[in-house]
């Protein structure tokens, strides 16, 4: 990706050494987790599944990390000019809608944070939290995308932010509210069936976005690639693969690697949000 010449958003809120109040989710130990990244992996709603798990009162292990090696700052550097281009992106739709966009905060944590959402750990990956409006993020799962989910790459780390910004999106548009609202009175797999067509949808959002980064030249050869090879592998049936060792349709949230695929790749090719028509 070409983007240390573009614009860098400020609102992104560092918070990385500092501690989650020293609140630790406790209990559970791998099983907990393992649940917690294949439901709520890149912004599914946190809130139900941090309400179920116990939170116990834990001296915090934490210790403040030295931001300023080059690294991390270059981490920092270039979330902000992903979220900046989400920005434009999104402030450009909303107008010729006649709605006015509202930004989007993104917070930077390491280990463990607060959000009106609850208490959130690093396992649980990057989310959006509708309560407060902001994304959450460490950067310690951008080295997990790399690793565990065999994505590297700068585009399949800035699809993960558009992702979670689309979420946002669906927020300002009340899409998330129908959705949550539905899901009450719903069975189990028609709320799952909810869940992966809203977060389909904000792949899709995130392929738009991507088309309008393509537009400004940020997008390089490959880049594209990179972003449906993450869509590809944080797909519900890679995870439940990778941690079950076989895969349960009816407990999908997010959608398939495929699904998850073609929907970015309609945002991409189209630009349009009219296209992302995941609930049809
Ligand atoms: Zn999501």
């Amino acid at each position: 990706m070409r983007w240390r010449d573009q614009r860098r958003s400020t609102n992104v809120e560092d918070r990385r050494g500092m501690s989650g109040r020293g609140i630790a989710i406790g209990g559970g130990g791998i099983g907990v987790i393992v649940l917690v990244i294949a439901v709520i992996l890149c912004g599914g709603d946190p809130r139900s599944l941090l309400e179920q798990m116990p939170q116990q009162n834990q001296p915090t292990q934490q210790q403040p990390q030295a931001r300023q090696n080059g690294k991390t700052d270059e981490n920092s550097e270039f979330v902000s000019v992903v979220l900046g281009s989400t920005e434009d992106v999104w402030n450009d739709v909303f107008r010729k809608s006649g709605i006015r966009y509202k930004e989007p905060k993104l917070v930077l944590f390491t280990g463990q944070v607060r959000s009106a959402c609850g208490f959130a750990d690093a396992a649980m990956g990057p989310f959006y939290c509708p309560g407060d409006q902001k994304l959450y993020l460490d950067f310690a799962f951008f080295g997990e995308l790399e690793r565990e989910f065999k994505a590297p790459g700068d585009f399949a780390q800035a699809y993960v932010i558009a992702h979670e910004v689309g979420h946002h999106v669906q927020n300002l548009l009340g899409t998330m509210d129908k959705v949550t609202s539905a899901q009450r009175s719903a069975g189990k797999s028609e709320a799952n069936r909810l869940s992966v067509r809203l977060e389909l949808q904000a792949d899709c959002f995130a392929g738009i976005w991507a088309a309008e980064a393509n537009r400004k030249g940020l997008v390089e050869a490959g880049d594209a690639e990179e972003a449906i090879r993450a869509a590809q592998a944080v797909g519900d049936d890679m995870i439940q693969k990778r941690t079950r060792g076989y895969v349960v349709p009816d407990s999908f949230t997010h959608g398939t690697a495929r699904e998850r695929a073609t929907w970015f790749a309609t945002g991409f090719k189209s630009g349009d949000v009219k296209q992302c028509r995941t609930f049809e």
